[in-house]
Protein backbone atom coordinates (compact mmCIF):
# COMPACT_ATOMS: atom_id res chain seq x y z
CA UNK A 1 0.00 0.00 0.00
CA UNK A 2 1.74 3.54 -0.84
CA UNK A 3 1.78 6.22 1.59
CA UNK A 4 -1.36 7.96 0.38
CA UNK A 5 -3.11 5.09 0.53
CA UNK A 6 -2.71 4.06 3.79
CA UNK A 7 -4.06 8.27 4.61
CA UNK A 8 -7.27 7.14 2.62
CA UNK A 9 -7.57 4.13 4.29
CA UNK A 10 -7.41 5.93 7.84
CA UNK A 11 -10.02 8.44 6.29
CA UNK A 12 -12.33 5.36 5.24
CA UNK A 13 -11.92 3.44 8.65
CA UNK A 14 -12.29 6.76 11.02
CA UNK A 15 -13.24 10.22 9.67
CA UNK A 16 -16.20 9.06 7.86
CA UNK A 17 -18.89 6.78 9.10
CA UNK A 18 -22.52 5.43 7.69
CA UNK A 19 -24.02 6.66 10.41
CA UNK A 20 -22.75 10.26 10.37
CA UNK A 21 -23.10 12.48 8.16
CA UNK A 22 -20.99 15.25 10.44
CA UNK A 23 -17.36 14.23 11.62
CA UNK A 24 -15.95 15.59 14.71
CA UNK A 25 -13.61 17.74 12.31
CA UNK A 26 -16.20 19.48 10.59
CA UNK A 27 -17.09 21.17 13.86
CA UNK A 28 -15.70 24.36 13.16
CA UNK A 29 -16.58 27.40 15.49
CA UNK A 30 -17.68 30.02 13.50
CA UNK A 31 -18.41 32.54 15.70
CA UNK A 32 -18.22 32.89 19.82
CA UNK A 33 -20.49 34.60 22.22
CA UNK A 34 -18.86 34.13 25.10
CA UNK A 35 -16.53 31.66 26.85
CA UNK A 36 -19.12 29.16 26.98
CA UNK A 37 -21.13 29.84 23.54
CA UNK A 38 -20.31 29.86 20.52
CA UNK A 39 -21.69 29.21 16.91
CA UNK A 40 -21.40 25.87 15.28
CA UNK A 41 -22.62 24.71 11.38
CA UNK A 42 -24.37 28.21 12.18
CA UNK A 43 -26.57 26.85 15.46
CA UNK A 44 -25.94 28.31 18.66
CA UNK A 45 -24.00 25.73 20.96
CA UNK A 46 -23.11 25.40 24.63
CA UNK A 47 -19.33 24.40 24.65
CA UNK A 48 -18.63 21.68 26.82
CA UNK A 49 -15.19 20.70 25.70
CA UNK A 50 -12.79 23.04 25.79
CA UNK A 51 -10.67 22.68 29.03
CA UNK A 52 -11.70 26.26 29.59
CA UNK A 53 -11.50 25.81 33.19
CA UNK A 54 -11.89 29.36 34.65
CA UNK A 55 -13.46 30.55 31.50
CA UNK A 56 -10.68 33.56 31.11
CA UNK A 57 -10.55 33.52 27.18
CA UNK A 58 -13.04 36.64 27.13
CA UNK A 59 -11.30 38.33 30.30
CA UNK A 60 -10.59 41.97 29.70
CA UNK A 61 -7.81 41.91 32.00
CA UNK A 62 -6.30 39.59 29.94
CA UNK A 63 -7.21 40.92 26.11
CA UNK A 64 -5.97 44.21 27.09
CA UNK A 65 -2.80 42.52 28.18
CA UNK A 66 -2.41 40.63 25.25
CA UNK A 67 -3.49 43.68 22.69
CA UNK A 68 -0.99 46.04 24.61
CA UNK A 69 2.23 44.13 24.17
CA UNK A 70 0.94 43.08 20.39
CA UNK A 71 0.95 46.94 20.18
CA UNK A 72 4.77 47.05 21.45
CA UNK A 73 5.92 44.43 20.70
CA UNK A 74 4.65 42.97 17.52
CA UNK A 75 2.24 40.09 16.47
CA UNK A 76 5.23 36.89 16.68
CA UNK A 77 9.21 36.90 18.14
CA UNK A 78 9.79 35.09 14.53
CA UNK A 79 12.34 32.67 16.36
CA UNK A 80 13.92 30.65 19.27
CA UNK A 81 14.91 31.94 22.70
CA UNK A 82 18.45 30.32 22.20
CA UNK A 83 18.86 31.32 18.61
CA UNK A 84 16.74 34.81 18.45
CA UNK A 85 16.86 36.53 21.93
CA UNK A 86 14.34 36.12 24.84
CA UNK A 87 11.47 39.43 25.17
CA UNK A 88 11.12 40.82 28.59
CA UNK A 89 8.11 38.92 29.03
CA UNK A 90 9.52 35.67 28.31
CA UNK A 91 11.41 36.44 31.56
CA UNK A 92 9.11 38.52 33.65
CA UNK A 93 5.95 35.33 33.42
CA UNK A 94 9.07 33.24 34.46
CA UNK A 95 10.01 34.99 37.37
CA UNK A 96 5.90 35.04 38.01
CA UNK A 97 5.50 31.11 37.41
CA UNK A 98 8.15 30.80 39.58
CA UNK A 99 7.11 33.23 43.38
CA UNK A 100 3.43 31.98 42.00
CA UNK A 101 4.88 27.87 42.92
CA UNK A 102 7.22 29.05 45.84
CA UNK A 103 10.57 27.54 43.73
CA UNK A 104 13.60 28.70 42.32
CA UNK A 105 13.84 27.94 38.51
CA UNK A 106 11.03 28.69 35.54
CA UNK A 107 11.16 27.62 32.22
CA UNK A 108 8.34 28.52 29.54
CA UNK A 109 7.71 26.84 26.39
CA UNK A 110 5.88 27.38 23.11
CA UNK A 111 3.31 25.00 24.07
CA UNK A 112 1.84 22.50 27.05
CA UNK A 113 2.86 19.15 24.25
CA UNK A 114 6.91 20.63 24.04
CA UNK A 115 7.34 21.44 27.46
CA UNK A 116 6.34 17.44 27.81
CA UNK A 117 8.48 16.79 25.27
CA UNK A 118 11.44 19.32 25.99
CA UNK A 119 11.73 18.41 29.64
CA UNK A 120 11.48 14.38 29.35
CA UNK A 121 13.81 14.45 26.71
CA UNK A 122 16.47 16.68 28.35
CA UNK A 123 16.36 14.87 31.70
CA UNK A 124 16.83 11.36 30.33
CA UNK A 125 18.83 9.62 27.39
CA UNK A 126 19.40 6.20 26.18
CA UNK A 127 20.47 3.63 29.16
CA UNK A 128 17.82 5.77 31.30
CA UNK A 129 14.36 4.20 32.02
CA UNK A 130 11.29 6.32 32.44
CA UNK A 131 8.66 4.96 34.43
CA UNK A 132 4.90 6.55 33.69
CA UNK A 133 1.54 5.76 34.69
CA UNK A 134 -0.57 3.97 32.05
CA UNK A 135 -3.20 7.01 31.29
CA UNK A 136 -0.54 9.50 30.75
CA UNK A 137 -1.15 12.18 27.63
CA UNK A 138 0.22 11.73 24.40
CA UNK A 139 2.88 14.46 25.05
CA UNK A 140 4.37 12.53 27.93
CA UNK A 141 4.25 9.40 25.37
CA UNK A 142 6.14 11.20 22.76
CA UNK A 143 8.87 12.85 25.14
CA UNK A 144 9.67 9.43 26.30
CA UNK A 145 9.98 8.33 22.54
CA UNK A 146 12.01 11.24 22.16
CA UNK A 147 14.18 10.82 25.16
CA UNK A 148 15.54 6.89 23.91
CA UNK A 149 15.07 5.58 27.72
CA UNK A 150 13.55 2.67 28.67
CA UNK A 151 10.05 3.04 29.20
CA UNK A 152 8.15 1.09 31.34
CA UNK A 153 4.55 1.47 32.61
CA UNK A 154 2.68 1.08 35.90
CA UNK A 155 -1.12 0.24 36.47
CA UNK A 156 -3.03 3.48 36.64
CA UNK A 157 -2.84 4.95 40.13
CA UNK A 158 -1.12 1.92 41.69
CA UNK A 159 1.96 3.25 43.91
CA UNK A 160 2.43 -0.79 44.72
CA UNK A 161 2.83 -1.41 40.86
CA UNK A 162 5.41 1.21 40.75
CA UNK A 163 7.61 0.22 43.65
CA UNK A 164 7.54 -3.25 42.06
CA UNK A 165 8.77 -2.18 39.00
CA UNK A 166 11.15 0.73 40.82
CA UNK A 167 12.32 -2.27 42.93
CA UNK A 168 13.06 -4.42 39.73
CA UNK A 169 15.45 -1.85 38.70
CA UNK A 170 18.05 -1.92 41.17
CA UNK A 171 20.91 0.60 41.26
CA UNK A 172 19.40 1.51 37.79
CA UNK A 173 16.68 3.96 39.84
CA UNK A 174 19.57 6.62 40.23
CA UNK A 175 19.06 7.36 36.49
CA UNK A 176 14.98 6.86 36.54
CA UNK A 177 12.44 9.63 35.88
CA UNK A 178 8.70 8.34 37.36
CA UNK A 179 5.88 10.51 35.60
CA UNK A 180 2.30 11.29 36.34
CA UNK A 181 -0.26 13.58 36.21
CA UNK A 182 -2.37 15.76 38.42
CA UNK A 183 -6.07 15.02 37.23
CA UNK A 184 -5.75 12.86 34.34
CA UNK A 185 -6.49 14.57 30.47
CA UNK A 186 -9.63 11.39 29.75
CA UNK A 187 -10.75 10.36 32.85
CA UNK A 188 -10.63 13.92 35.30
CA UNK A 189 -9.59 11.51 38.23
CA UNK A 190 -6.61 12.62 40.45
CA UNK A 191 -3.14 11.25 40.69
CA UNK A 192 -2.26 8.86 43.54
CA UNK A 193 0.55 11.59 44.30
CA UNK A 194 1.21 11.33 48.27
CA UNK A 195 1.76 7.74 47.57
CA UNK A 196 3.91 7.53 44.65
CA UNK A 197 5.60 10.60 46.10
CA UNK A 198 6.32 8.03 49.04
CA UNK A 199 7.27 5.27 46.77
CA UNK A 200 9.94 7.47 44.55
CA UNK A 201 11.52 8.68 47.91
CA UNK A 202 11.89 5.12 48.79
CA UNK A 203 13.96 4.32 45.82
CA UNK A 204 15.77 7.97 45.26
CA UNK A 205 14.27 8.40 41.52
CA UNK A 206 13.05 11.81 40.31
CA UNK A 207 9.13 12.53 39.77
CA UNK A 208 7.62 14.98 37.24
CA UNK A 209 3.99 15.63 37.66
CA UNK A 210 2.04 17.26 34.81
CA UNK A 211 -0.12 19.79 36.31
CA UNK A 212 -2.07 20.61 32.73
CA UNK A 213 -5.51 20.13 34.32
CA UNK A 214 -4.65 20.59 37.22
CA UNK A 215 -3.38 24.41 37.35
CA UNK A 216 -5.87 26.61 38.49
CA UNK A 217 -7.83 23.68 39.26
CA UNK A 218 -6.55 21.83 42.78
CA UNK A 219 -4.54 23.17 45.83
CA UNK A 220 -5.41 26.08 48.36
CA UNK A 221 -3.81 29.06 45.53
CA UNK A 222 -4.55 26.93 42.32
CA UNK A 223 -1.30 25.16 42.28
CA UNK A 224 -2.22 21.73 41.23
CA UNK A 225 -1.90 18.28 42.85
CA UNK A 226 0.92 18.71 44.21
CA UNK A 227 -0.12 21.74 46.51
CA UNK A 228 -3.62 19.82 47.41
CA UNK A 229 -2.04 16.90 48.60
CA UNK A 230 1.23 18.85 50.56
CA UNK A 231 3.88 17.08 48.80
CA UNK A 232 5.33 19.86 47.00
CA UNK A 233 8.69 19.82 47.91
CA UNK A 234 9.38 16.02 47.01
CA UNK A 235 8.34 16.61 43.51
CA UNK A 236 11.18 17.67 41.45
CA UNK A 237 9.53 18.98 37.88
CA UNK A 238 5.93 20.46 37.41
CA UNK A 239 4.86 21.08 33.75
CA UNK A 240 2.01 21.96 32.93
CA UNK A 241 0.11 24.53 29.55
CA UNK A 242 -1.21 27.80 29.20
CA UNK A 243 -3.79 26.67 27.30
CA UNK A 244 -6.83 25.60 29.77
CA UNK A 245 -7.18 27.16 32.69
CA UNK A 246 -4.73 30.45 31.83
CA UNK A 247 -6.68 30.39 28.39
CA UNK A 248 -3.94 31.11 26.01
CA UNK A 249 -1.32 28.67 24.81
CA UNK A 250 2.16 27.93 25.96
CA UNK A 251 3.67 25.59 28.30
CA UNK A 252 6.52 25.65 31.38
CA UNK A 253 8.24 23.45 33.98
CA UNK A 254 8.84 24.76 37.26
CA UNK A 255 11.57 23.18 39.39
CA UNK A 256 13.82 23.98 42.68
CA UNK A 257 16.51 21.83 41.10
CA UNK A 258 19.15 24.52 39.27
CA UNK A 259 20.02 21.85 37.27
CA UNK A 260 16.76 22.94 35.43
CA UNK A 261 18.73 26.46 33.74
CA UNK A 262 21.01 23.98 31.70
CA UNK A 263 17.82 22.29 29.73
CA UNK A 264 17.56 25.90 27.66
CA UNK A 265 20.75 24.91 26.18
CA UNK A 266 20.16 20.68 25.95
CA UNK A 267 16.69 20.64 24.88
CA UNK A 268 15.92 20.42 21.28
CA UNK A 269 11.61 21.38 21.92
CA UNK A 270 12.95 24.28 23.82
CA UNK A 271 15.65 25.66 21.20
CA UNK A 272 14.31 24.41 17.91
CA UNK A 273 10.82 26.47 17.84
CA UNK A 274 9.75 29.94 17.54
CA UNK A 275 8.99 31.04 21.40
CA UNK A 276 5.72 32.25 22.92
CA UNK A 277 4.04 35.77 20.90
CA UNK A 278 4.42 38.55 23.08
CA UNK A 279 1.01 39.38 23.23
CA UNK A 280 0.39 35.51 24.64
CA UNK A 281 2.83 35.99 27.31
CA UNK A 282 0.91 39.30 28.53
CA UNK A 283 -2.63 37.85 28.29
CA UNK A 284 -0.98 34.43 30.44
CA UNK A 285 0.87 36.87 32.35
CA UNK A 286 -2.64 38.54 33.08
CA UNK A 287 -4.54 34.68 33.73
CA UNK A 288 -1.90 34.32 36.52
CA UNK A 289 -2.43 37.25 38.30
CA UNK A 290 -6.54 36.10 38.13
CA UNK A 291 -5.71 32.93 39.56
CA UNK A 292 -4.16 34.58 42.46
CA UNK A 293 -6.59 36.68 43.57
CA UNK A 294 -9.82 34.98 43.11
CA UNK A 295 -10.35 31.53 44.58
CA UNK A 296 -13.84 32.16 44.33
CA UNK A 297 -13.27 30.90 40.60
CA UNK A 298 -12.21 28.07 41.75
CA UNK A 299 -15.05 27.23 43.73
CA UNK A 300 -17.63 28.24 41.09
CA UNK A 301 -15.63 25.96 38.85
CA UNK A 302 -16.12 22.66 41.45
CA UNK A 303 -19.46 23.51 41.82
CA UNK A 304 -20.36 23.69 38.01
CA UNK A 305 -18.23 20.03 37.87
CA UNK A 306 -20.67 18.57 40.76
CA UNK A 307 -23.98 20.15 39.40
CA UNK A 308 -22.79 18.00 36.20
CA UNK A 309 -21.53 15.05 37.63
CA UNK A 310 -24.51 14.05 40.43
CA UNK A 311 -26.67 15.29 37.14
CA UNK A 312 -25.46 13.03 35.10
CA UNK A 313 -25.07 9.54 37.80
CA UNK A 314 -28.35 10.51 38.41
CA UNK A 315 -29.40 10.05 34.64
CA UNK A 316 -28.04 6.64 35.53
CA UNK A 317 -24.65 7.16 32.68
CA UNK A 318 -21.35 5.43 33.73
CA UNK A 319 -19.00 8.02 34.65
CA UNK A 320 -15.39 8.70 35.26
CA UNK A 321 -14.67 7.68 38.75
CA UNK A 322 -14.68 10.92 40.52
CA UNK A 323 -16.45 14.76 40.53
CA UNK A 324 -14.19 16.75 38.39
CA UNK A 325 -13.77 19.70 35.96
CA UNK A 326 -13.25 16.66 33.33
CA UNK A 327 -16.58 14.16 32.86
CA UNK A 328 -16.10 11.36 30.88
CA UNK A 329 -19.16 9.57 30.17
CA UNK A 330 -18.36 6.06 29.27
CA UNK A 331 -20.99 5.28 26.25
CA UNK A 332 -19.42 1.84 24.91
CA UNK A 333 -19.37 1.17 21.26
CA UNK A 334 -17.98 3.20 18.47
CA UNK A 335 -21.59 3.61 16.35
CA UNK A 336 -23.39 4.29 19.56
CA UNK A 337 -20.38 7.25 20.66
CA UNK A 338 -21.11 8.97 17.19
CA UNK A 339 -24.17 8.58 17.30
CA UNK A 340 -24.97 10.29 21.00
CA UNK A 341 -22.48 12.75 20.13
CA UNK A 342 -24.13 13.74 17.01
CA UNK A 343 -27.36 14.09 18.47
CA UNK A 344 -25.86 16.20 21.33
CA UNK A 345 -24.57 18.42 19.04
CA UNK A 346 -27.86 18.70 16.80
CA UNK A 347 -29.34 20.03 20.67
CA UNK A 348 -26.60 22.68 20.38
CA UNK A 349 -24.13 21.06 23.23
CA UNK A 350 -20.74 20.24 22.01
CA UNK A 351 -18.85 17.84 23.87
CA UNK A 352 -15.43 16.13 22.65
CA UNK A 353 -15.95 12.68 21.38
CA UNK A 354 -13.22 10.45 22.40
CA UNK A 355 -12.28 7.04 20.65
CA UNK A 356 -9.50 4.23 21.27
CA UNK A 357 -6.59 4.10 20.97
CA UNK A 358 -6.93 7.41 22.64
CA UNK A 359 -8.76 6.20 25.47
CA UNK A 360 -7.91 4.24 28.66
CA UNK A 361 -9.53 1.04 28.55
CA UNK A 362 -10.67 0.83 25.12
CA UNK A 363 -13.94 2.61 25.77
CA UNK A 364 -15.09 5.50 23.58
CA UNK A 365 -16.45 8.33 26.00
CA UNK A 366 -18.06 11.71 25.50
CA UNK A 367 -15.82 14.13 27.54
CA UNK A 368 -17.41 17.14 28.90
CA UNK A 369 -15.33 19.22 30.63
CA UNK A 370 -17.16 21.95 32.80
CA UNK A 371 -16.27 25.96 33.07
CA UNK A 372 -16.37 28.26 35.74
CA UNK A 373 -18.31 30.24 33.54
CA UNK A 374 -21.02 27.81 32.69
CA UNK A 375 -24.01 28.60 34.15
CA UNK A 376 -26.63 26.71 36.11
CA UNK A 377 -29.12 27.05 33.14
CA UNK A 378 -26.77 26.56 30.70
CA UNK A 379 -25.49 22.68 32.68
CA UNK A 380 -29.15 22.36 32.47
CA UNK A 381 -29.23 22.18 28.99
CA UNK A 382 -26.68 19.65 28.70
CA UNK A 383 -28.29 17.35 31.37
CA UNK A 384 -31.57 17.68 29.11
CA UNK A 385 -29.65 17.01 26.09
CA UNK A 386 -28.47 13.53 27.78
CA UNK A 387 -31.31 12.46 29.30
CA UNK A 388 -33.03 12.69 25.94
CA UNK A 389 -31.12 9.34 25.44
CA UNK A 390 -33.09 7.15 28.02
CA UNK A 391 -35.05 5.53 25.76
CA UNK A 392 -35.49 1.61 26.54
CA UNK A 393 -33.27 1.05 23.02
CA UNK A 394 -30.55 3.42 23.88
CA UNK A 395 -30.78 2.40 27.37
CA UNK A 396 -30.05 -1.16 26.24
CA UNK A 397 -27.03 -0.31 24.17
CA UNK A 398 -25.61 1.87 26.46
CA UNK A 399 -25.59 -1.35 29.28
N1 LIG B 1 -0.47 17.45 29.09
C1 LIG B 1 -1.74 17.03 29.21
C2 LIG B 1 -2.10 16.16 30.36
C3 LIG B 1 -2.70 17.42 28.27
O1 LIG B 1 -3.96 17.00 28.40
C4 LIG B 1 -2.32 18.28 27.21
C5 LIG B 1 -3.30 18.79 26.16
N2 LIG B 1 -4.57 18.36 26.21
C6 LIG B 1 -0.99 18.67 27.12
C7 LIG B 1 -0.10 18.25 28.07
C8 LIG B 1 -0.53 19.52 25.97
O2 LIG B 1 -0.88 20.84 26.15
P1 LIG B 1 -0.95 21.88 24.96
O3 LIG B 1 -2.28 21.75 24.35
O4 LIG B 1 -0.69 23.18 25.60
O5 LIG B 1 0.14 21.53 23.98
Amino acid sequence: MSLLERLQQFTQQHVTTDTDSMAPLDAVIEHLYSATEGSIKGRRTILVGTNNYLGLTFDNQCINANHQATRTYGTGTTGSRLANGSYAGHQELEQELAVFYGVDHSIVFSTGYTANLGMISALVSKGDTIILDEHCHASIYDGCKLSGADIIHFRHNNAEDLDKRLRRLGDKTSTTLVIIEGIYSMLGDRGNLREIVAVKQKYDALLLVDEAHSLGVLGESGRGLSQESGVEEHVDFITGTFSKSLAGIGGFCVSQHPELEVIRYTSRPYIFTASPSPGTIASIRAALEIIRNNPCLREQLWENASWLYNGLKSLGYDLSPEVSPVIAVNVGERVNALTMWKKLFDRGVYVNLVMPPATPNSKCLLRCSVSAAHTHAQLNVVLDAFASFQTPTLKKQLA
